[in-house]
């Protein structure tokens, strides 16, 4: 486990509902990217015919012994490197017992005592203040079936397709002190799988599934009890369920009734969360270690080899776009949200240099026009070489900004298109003729002598004034750097 202790108490003081702090305890499972399940040959593909891909092992049918998956313990140890956990050489199996049609064996195979990851943590920032959410764990276990409830024939089916698909449960120390933090956990810990792919990442699908653990308490007194929210599967539906639960909580208390552990559902057609069960304890599911697996054994070689398998993490990346790009730590923050658009902001400079230029376009006029039309980024109309030479002619002065939002909105709907021969066909060349602005000068100063005498009287604001009307002179397209030297030059 690490000691991060410091790091969590570091950031500010938790908000206040009520006169409430609110306490949050993660566990989230992540289906893990492997083509097989964890302990049989059927394959994982999502969407099939139901029971088409359940083979005896995932039907529990006698005799039919689990063998590992190498892949899903590739994905742990991955998993663990990218949070900084302890990766155990050596850990085990577990069988946890209940009932449950959808769960043929009548017990699932999870780990317990000795999980395979351990300890680590996830940052990230609230704004721009650091949050350190500390893990206790993730271990390796194998999905359940699903139960498919026929209302209009009133009966239910079972699936067992997802019987035996390998999952991550990563579970987290109750450090989230709100809905906000809990989210902000969720969208890190989101990112940082599926940039290091071990889990696709899709919620529909049930992918990412988060349960959260929610409690309240006055400052400074022991933890409350805490009721489980189960199966959230958005990040708004995760902070309205959080926030409803918090509600209901004090409510509770201020009414002096007595929170209850229990697993809980949330209904977003109400916006409530309900009671499903009173909360077992570990002890209702006599967990007891797996005799037809043998220990899990990684030996240090192969951690070391997946180790040089990894890609740069997000929060390395960022740091080298301070350092080597010059960019303020919240452009590197923001453009490391997602590798596609990482790797877009490099191709970019590769082709113009312009670091500061280039980020600037991606966060604003870029990534208002992907969302304004719904658009990935690797599904972006423009490629990085064409925002590359846009760039090019603005840093070169030939074009303005303006301009530039101009051919942006040319190439994006016709990407076809020559940048510079737009630029002719547009007339967006920007007047760096100094002849050509000094007669333009002249007569702004001639027609606006009252401007020209306030900044002679010592207002800087007729200075703006007159720049302005030159800038409406030449439709736009003086160079404003040149425009203000040349008035300056004038009026001195
Ligand atoms: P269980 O074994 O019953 O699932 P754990 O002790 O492993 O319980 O905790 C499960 C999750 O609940 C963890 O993420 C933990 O941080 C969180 N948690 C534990 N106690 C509280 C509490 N009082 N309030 C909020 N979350 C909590
Ligand atoms: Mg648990």
């Amino acid at each position: 486990m690490t000691n991060s202790a410091t790091k969590t108490q570091s950031t500010t003081k938790s908000p206040l509902i009520q006169g409430y702090e609110v306490v949050i305890g993660f566990e989230t499972h992540a289906q893990l990217l492997t083509n097989s399940k964890i302990f049989s040959r059927a394959s994982t593909h999502f969407g099939a015919e139901p029971n088409t891909q359940a083979c005896a092992v995932d039907l529990a049918l006698p005799g039919a012994l689990p063998v590992m998956n190498r892949r899903a313990v590739e994905c742990a140890i991955r998993l663990g490197l990218a949070l900084g956990s302890h990766v155990a050489n050596r850990s085990i199996f577990a069988r946890k017992n209940y009932f449950y049609p959808d769960l043929p064996k009548g017990y699932q195979i999870s780990q317990f005592e000795i999980p395979v990851v351990q300890g680590g943590e996830v940052s990230f920032f609230m704004g721009t203040t650091p949050k350190t959410v500390r893990l206790v764990r993730a271990h390796l276990e194998e999905d359940a079936g699903k139960s498919l409830h026929e209302d209009f024939i009133g009966m239910s089916g079972i699936d067992l397709n997802r019987a035996g698909t390998p999952l991550l449960e990563i579970v987290t120390e109750p450090d989230m002190r709100s809905s906000l933090e809990a989210v902000a956990y969720a969208k890190e810990l989101h990112k940082i799988v599926t940039w290091i792919q071990v889990c696709d990442g899709n919620m529909q699908e049930g992918s990412f599934r988060c349960d959260a653990n929610v409690s309240v308490r006055k400052p400074g007194e022991a933890l409350g009890t805490r009721r489980e929210i189960k199966n959230l599967n958005s990040f708004k539906f995760m902070q309205q369920a959080i926030d409803y639960e918090v509600r209901w909580q004090i409510e509770q208390l201020e009414e002096g009734r007595a929170i209850e552990q229990a697993t809980v559902l949330f209904d977003p057609e109400s916006g409530e969360t309900r009671s499903m069960r009173t909360k077992e304890d570990a002890a209702d599911y006599r967990y007891f270690p797996d005799p037809d697996l043998p220990p899990l054994i990684i030996a240090p070689e192969w951690i070391e080899e997946v180790r040089r398998s990894m890609p740069e993490l997000p929060r390395a990346m960022a740091d080298r776009f301070v350092s080597n790009y010059g960019l303020p730590a919240y452009d590197a923050t923001t453009l490391t949200q997602s590798q596609q658009m990482a790797s877009f902001f490099e191709a970019t400079v590769r082709g113009c240099g312009q670091a500061k230029l280039v980020s600037n376009w991606l966060m604003g006029e870029l990534s208002r026009k992907l969302n304004e039309e719904n658009i990935e980024i690797e599904h972006c109309p423009v490629a990085p070489n064409q925002l590359a030479e846009l760039i090019t002619h603005i840093a070169a002065g030939e074009i303005s900004n303006n301009s530039g939002k101009v051919l942006l909105d040319a190439i994006w709907s016709d990407p076809k298109d020559e940048i510079s021969a737009l630029i002719e066909t547009k007339g967006l060349k920007q007047v760096n003729d100094s002849e050509a602005l000094e007669k333009l000068i002249d007569e702004v100063l001639a027609a606006n002598a009252e401007n020209v005498a306030q900044f002679k009287a010592g207002k800087e604001k007729a200075f703006n004034a007159l720049i302005g009307q030159a800038m409406k002179a030449s439709k736009g397209q003086a160079n404003p750097q040149q425009l203000t030297e040349l008035l300056k030059k004038k009026l001195s």
